[in-house]
């Protein structure tokens, strides 16, 4: 089961990502290291709602 999920940026807290997450094989939230271009440097973008 397939889910769409945004991400955002933990420091600004700006969505810069959409993305799917399989529900049955990631449980919790989503945490990624991803690039945002606001703050021009990798930063911890964590899944919303
Ligand atoms: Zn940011």
């Amino acid at each position: 089961m397939r889910v769409n999920i945004q991400l955002a940026c933990t420091e600004c807290k700006r969505r810069n990502y959409a993305t799917v997450k399989n529900k049955k094989t990631t449980t919790g939230r989503v945490e990624l290291n991803k690039y945002c271009p606001w703050d021009k440097k990798h930063t911890l973008h964590r899944e919303t709602k």
